[in-house]
């Protein structure tokens, strides 16, 4: 039961995260007419949230680093052996020491779920007019399957604040746009906690999250409201497994991911 649900709430966000839609007028810079935050400041991607400060981060931080001894290896460049696609067979491609978003073939996520968690990643951003790309390089990292840290082109600062790079997706924008341009390796280093549900499944605390984007801490401690989504206010208005893979989002443009692995954290033992 647990599965369908999880799979439910990854195909149902799936299909919506991290949209950014157009008109002839070009694009949307957010919205007004999506539900408030629980803040009661914002809307969900609210075209008037103020952007985060830019803050340029140093050459290099976790790029290329090599995991400790007792990390998971998601990918090395050399293989997909810990990853399957949500819609069949795993179709992006591999080059040398990357893979790459094939446009229009779903997302991927790992074989292996998890709780808690140490996780870094490396991404880069299409080059604008190279290969499929002419828009926003958007494609997201997944905890658990269900909570998205936007991957974006923030260079030119266009989207909303909360659908910016490293934004937790429609709920909290990233403390500084730390972004490289596109064609460099960016880094994020993520620690991760689950929402919690105690034995008789009520609610005891929600999913939590920091992030340092390239080096620079852009989340800390950083509460998510539920699993996210576009235009939605997200809850956890049903328990959700314990554990989750780690999903990469397809959404049609052709970014690219390096150097993945993950450090599952034991839950600290009760005294
Ligand atoms: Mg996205």
């Amino acid at each position: 039961m647990r599965k369908i649900l999880c799979l439910v709430i990854v195909i149902a966000t799936a299909g919506l995260a991290g949209m950014v839609f157009h008109s002839s007028a070009g694009t949307h810079l957010g919205y007004t007419d999506t539900p408030m935050l629980p803040s009661g400041q914002w809307h969900v991607h609210d075209s008037n949230r103020p952007k985060p400060p830019a803050v340029t981060p140093g050459a290099t931080f976790s790029h290329g680093a090599p995991a400790p001894s007792d990390a998971i290896v998601l990918f090395d460049g050399t293989d997909f052996s810990h990853w399957e696609g949500d819609q069949g067979a795993l179709q992006w491609t591999m080059h040398e020491d990357y893979m790459e978003v094939k446009p229009h073939t779903g997302y991927i996520h790992t074989k292996e779920k998890f709780g808690d968690f140490q996780l870094h990643v490396e991404f880069a951003e299409p080059v604008k007019g190279v290969g499929n790309s002419e828009d926003e390089g958007n494609s997201g990292v997944f905890l658990q399957g269900i909570y998205e840290v936007q991957v974006y082109d923030s260079d030119n600062n266009t989207v909303y604040a909360d659908g910016l790079c490293g934004a937790i997706y429609g709920q909290s924008p990233p403390m500084v746009n730390a972004c490289k341009k596109p064609g460099q390796w960016q880094t994020f280093d993520i620690i991760f906690e689950a929402a919690r549900w105690n034995q008789n499944h009520e609610f005891v605390r929600p999913a939590i999250a920091t992030v340092f984007h390239n080096g620079v801490l852009i989340h800390y401690k950083q509460p998510l409201l539920g699993p996210t989504g576009h235009r939605i206010l997200a809850t956890y208005d049903k328990e959700l497994p314990a554990t989750g893979p780690i999903a990469l989002q397809d959404h049609g443009d052709d970014v690219r991911f390096r150097n993945i692995w993950i450090r599952p954290i034991q839950e600290e033992e009760k005294p």
